[in-house]
């Protein structure tokens, strides 16, 4: 059976493009893992130097104390150091990492280095996306290297998009380019094992020789075949999102919570393996407007609340939209049909969760996501690294003025809400905040409940949003 489906998979030139491709990244990925391996050995080394000699961690210490400044000196100096060679330190969330394991060993410091919400249990150190992250937030990577890393990037996140599983020879192209640009980088070159054989490999992929590459062939079919599963299970994982929303307070991912008793449909786009999440979120609201009226990007501000926070910028860099008509189909009918009081989207990094959002957010007549759009009365988006996008006050602000806008009966029962609005009494009361802006005033209304009628609230990577300032201040507190 499978040998039939190989042969016929290789008739199709753009199928075979595909697979080369695919193969080739994998290769790539292999081939590169002694650069990072190398330099975070450097890392290790240099910093063992500089400390000098210092006793091992008995206590788990950025496990067990939440306060950085109590930690034990050898894992208080080791946080220290790796700050300093982090690019971003801000963003690093201290008591997700393993401190007492970085002194032991140079791989343990990748935990340091990756996008922090990224699943660790299911890391590879090996997966080329996980390897670009760590040179790219490691000072101690050439930054010589990140122009072409970032396009073998793009190459491997537009073949992870390709839903038809083909590329034509241009694109095929590009992704030979772009890895060759990378394997044959100066810094690059001198970690390779056996530059010869990489190089000899990629050229016989490149011609479409792909003999020699069957047990990488039947891997990539079996993953492909994985992928179509998971993206049909998206709803599957709102009651996790419920339980990891309990362990935070006054946080945004709480305030959904209010609102899914309220009856709103939840759109929950959230990555798993490498956990990039976003979240989007949907609510049970009408009428629906006619479509003439929503075209483009979501109106944004209100005279109601003229200093609520815009956010469309972070969605206006995506480009158009290719494929991916079967996701919105998807999605159109998880809506209207979910049980649920939310639906859960979930899927790898890469697989352009955001730009979902984005696309739906600003779509214009005759784009996939317009029946999506029509719907659409509110958005927010969650920031790692801008702290207004984690405040309750601002996220219910947001929330209230465009719903305000999308919904006319809305604006006669906000009153209440509009006379004594402050985001920074919201933000130490954000549930009596969310029932007197947004929750009462829909019950005073006269939306219908039915499914079918559904409106549509996005929310874009959710998880961004909690565990962060408010989580850290938060626990510090409870
Ligand atoms: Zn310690």
């Amino acid at each position: 059976m499978a040998n039939v489906k190989v042969k016929d998979l290789l008739k199709n030139e753009k199928k075979k493009n595909y697979v080369s491709c695919m193969i080739a990244l994998h290769k790539t990925a292999e081939a590169v893992s002694p650069f990072t391996d190398g330099i975070l050995q450097q890392l290790h080394q240099q910093i063992s130097q500089q400390l000098g000699s210092q006793n091992l961690c008995q206590q788990q210490c950025s496990r067990t104390i939440r306060d950085v400044n109590k930690w034990c000196v050898t894992c208080g100096l080791w946080r220290q150091a790796l700050k300093r060679f982090h690019t971003n330190p801000r963003e690093l969330i201290w008591h997700k990492l393993q401190s007492w394991e970085w002194p032991k060993q140079h791989m343990n410091l990748v935990e340091v280095f990756m996008l922090q919400h990224w699943d660790k249990a299911n890391m590879d150190a090996r997966d080329l996306s996980v390897s670009i992250t760590v040179w790219k937030k490691c000072s101690l990577f050439p930054a010589r290297i990140f122009p072409f890393a970032d396009n073998l990037r793009k190459s491997r996140n537009k073949l992870a998009h390709s839903a038809s599983l083909e590329i034509d020879n241009n694109d095929k192209q590009t992704v030979f380019h772009n890895i060759n640009q990378v394997i044959q980088q100066a810094d690059m070159v001198n970690y390779l094992q056996n530059s010869l054989e990489i190089q000899n490999d990629m050229n016989d992929l490149e011609n479409g020789d792909l003999f020699k590459f069957e047990d990488e062939l039947y891997e990539i079919l079996n993953k492909t075949n994985q992928v179509d599963k998971k993206l049909h299970t998206m709803d599957s994982k709102l009651t996790e999102v419920h339980e990891a929303q309990t362990k935070t307070f006054r946080t945004i991912a709480n305030i959904i919570r209010a609102l899914l008793l309220f009856s709103v449909i939840l759109v929950a786009t959230i990555a798993v393996k490498l956990k990039e999440p976003d979240i989007s979120m949907a609510s049970g609201i009408s009428p629906i407007k006619a479509s003439g009226e929503t075209m483009g990007c979501l109106q944004e501000y209100s005279p109601s609340f003229p200093t609520s926070l815009l956010l469309v910028d972070y969605f206006k860099h995506h480009g158009p939209l290719v494929g991916r008509i079967w996701l919105f189909k998807l999605l159109e009918e998880e809506l209207k049909n979910t049980k649920k009081s939310g639906v859960l989207l979930e899927a790898d990094m890469g697989y352009g969760k955001s730009a979902i959002a984005a696309h739906i957010t600003c779509a214009k007549e005759g784009d996939q996501g317009m029946e999506l759009r029509k719907r659409l009365i509110a958005f927010h988006v969650c920031k790692f690294d801008v702290k207004k996008t984690h405040q309750a006050g601002i996220f219910i602000q947001r929330l209230a003025s465009m719903i305000s806008n999308n919904i006319p009966e809305f604006n006669e029962t906000i009153n209440d809400c509009l006379h004594s609005f402050n985001t920074e009494q919201c933000d130490s009361d954000p549930f009596g905040c969310i029932d007197k802006c947004i929750i009462f005033p829909l019950k005073l209304t006269n939306i219908s409940d039915e499914r079918k009628e559904y409106r549509l609230i996005i929310i874009d990577a959710l998880d961004e949003c909690y565990e962060t300032f408010s989580f850290e201040k938060t626990s510090r507190d409870v």
